[in-house]
């Protein structure tokens, strides 16, 4: 089949690969000039967190080995108190599990590189999608040399994030169903550069400044940097728009962020200038439709964007790319009946993480900080060594497995009902010893 995918973002150029392998013809459409040449897009997240999902969905294509080479292990979250006491609280039981930090615009270099590498893939920058009409199959495009159309698309797959041009010109069919909901929170990037020639901080980690009701956290580059995101409230004290000059952001860091402020020389220069970006959730379906010519579908961000606080919206997306390779595969590659049966089988996944993402910026900004939840975490890292495989922590099942995300919810449930009734068994046991021990002793 000629299929067009419409943006060459991460899960496009993924999405490319896995057709490309199954023989079919693929354009690819990107708004940006090649990246390659034009460098990195300001106000996206610089750099992101890789986990099983996502690696598991590269390693399918062959690509796991060379992004994990410039990938930096963060195998468990470093907390700062505002006196700047660091607790480390490892993500997995034994330690040694990590989720990976990668530069944004390395990932997207080389899924790229392995799209643009395969037989039949034709990458076209400069051009974005303005309009696309599913009954006559035509594309059109706006591009620095004027509008231009693509006639006859048979399969138009919409690849292009958040905001998809796809989505919005199925979005006013009747039966479409769509739901925008924006955080009252934004996110501003900040640099805290290296030191000496080394990492001012320990690059084994995610650090994070759980603030209460805000946040701020940093993931190591692979130059020595780090990259910092505040999660602040829009409004209100203690807010983007509160702390607008620079006594204020200072005064504001040093009372809540003073260990990072001294590693922040570009503080003032960084919240001036770098944009403030918003945090949404967005949830639609059909995430396919059957047109006359064509038949549309929807992946990754497109067709469910979410809040970034479980670091699982790229993961989601790879995992999109394997589901519809499989899908195609049952299906003898009938594009409609795939893209039906995908989103079947992912609709409910993409809305449990998204809800999932939702309540761990809770977890992050408030509940890491105290005392009650790291022993909690001990004890749920010492339940998971004493039965291996059989009691896993939700935290490990969304980033160190690929169980459905749908299927966590039951399966931590059905977990503490085993725990919590063989601690009913040991319980009792323990009682009736201790009546017996306690009973009438034999005379000697
Ligand atoms: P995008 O990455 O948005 O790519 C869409 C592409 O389509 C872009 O190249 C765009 O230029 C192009 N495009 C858009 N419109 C058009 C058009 N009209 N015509 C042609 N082309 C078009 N996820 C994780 O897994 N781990 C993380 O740690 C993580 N951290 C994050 C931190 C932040 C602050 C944010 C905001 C997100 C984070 N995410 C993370 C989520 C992740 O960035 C997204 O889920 C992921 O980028 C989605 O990929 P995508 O290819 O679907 O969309």
């Amino acid at each position: 089949m000629k299929v067009t995918v419409v943006g060459a973002g991460l899960v496009g150029c993924l999405l490319t690969c896995f057709l490309a392998r199954r023989g079919h013809e693929v354009t690819l459409y990107e708004r940006r000039s090649n990246p390659r040449k034009a460098g990195a897009e300001r106000g996206r997240s610089i750099n992101l967190a890789i986990s099983e999902r996502g690696i598991d969905a590269l390693r399918r294509v062959g690509l796991d080995r060379q992004v994990l080479a410039g990938a930096l292990p963060m195998p468990g979250r470093m907390m700062h108190a505002v006196d700047g006491a660091l607790t480390f609280q490892p993500y997995s039981a034994d330690g040694t599990r990590a989720i990976n930090s990668i530069s944004r615009g390395d990932l997207n270099r080389i899924l790229l590189d392995a799209a643009e590498a395969m037989p039949g893939v034709e990458v076209v920058f400069d051009h974005r999608l303005t309009g696309l009409s599913e009954a006559t199959g035509t594309l059109s495009f706006d591009t620095p040399g004027g509008p231009v159309e693509v006639e006859k698309a048979q399969v138009v797959l919409g690849a292009d994030g958040a905001f998809s041009a796809v989505r919005a010109h199925l979005q006013w069919r009747p039966g479409f169903d769509f739901s925008q909901d924006y955080l009252d929170y934004g996110y501003k990037e900040l640099t805290i550069p290296a030191k000496d020639g080394g990492y001012a901080m320990d690059p084994g980690a995610l650090h994070i400044w759980p603030r209460g009701s805000s946040m701020m956290i940093a993931l190591p580059d692979p130059g020595g940097s780090f990259t910092c995101t505040l999660f602040w409230p829009k409004s209100g004290p203690g807010s983007f728009a509160d702390l607008d000059t620079p006594a204020k952001v200072e005064e504001h860091f040093a009372r809540h962020y003073p260990d990072a402020q001294a590693l922040m020389p570009d503080l003032l220069d960084d919240y001036a200038h770098n944009p403030v970006g918003h945090l949404v959730t967005m949830r639609c379906s059909p995430w396919q439709i059957q047109g006359e010519q064509t038949v549309v579908g929807l992946i990754g961000d497109a067709a469910h964007a979410i809040v970034p606080f479980y670091g699982q919206g790229a993961n989601a997306g790879f995992e999109d790319c394997v589901e519809l390779d499989r899908c195609l595969a049952e299906t003898g590659d009938d594009f409609a009946a795939a893209l039906r049966l995908y989103q079947d089988r992912r609709k409910r996944h993409a809305d449990t993480i998204a809800e999932l993402a939702l309540d761990n910026f809770i977890e992050m900004r408030d509940r890491v900080a105290s005392r009650a939840f790291l022993a909690q975490k001990k004890v749920e890292h010492a339940l998971e060594r004493a039965l291996p495989g059989r009691y896993v922590s939700r935290y490990e099942l969304v980033s160190f497995s690929t169980v459905p995300y749908a299927d966590i919810r039951p399966r931590l449930t059905r977990q503490r009902t085993q725990v919590a009734a063989a601690l009913a068994l040991l319980t009792a046991g323990l009682l009736a010893t201790r009546a017996l021990l306690k009973g009438p002793r034999a005379k000697p």
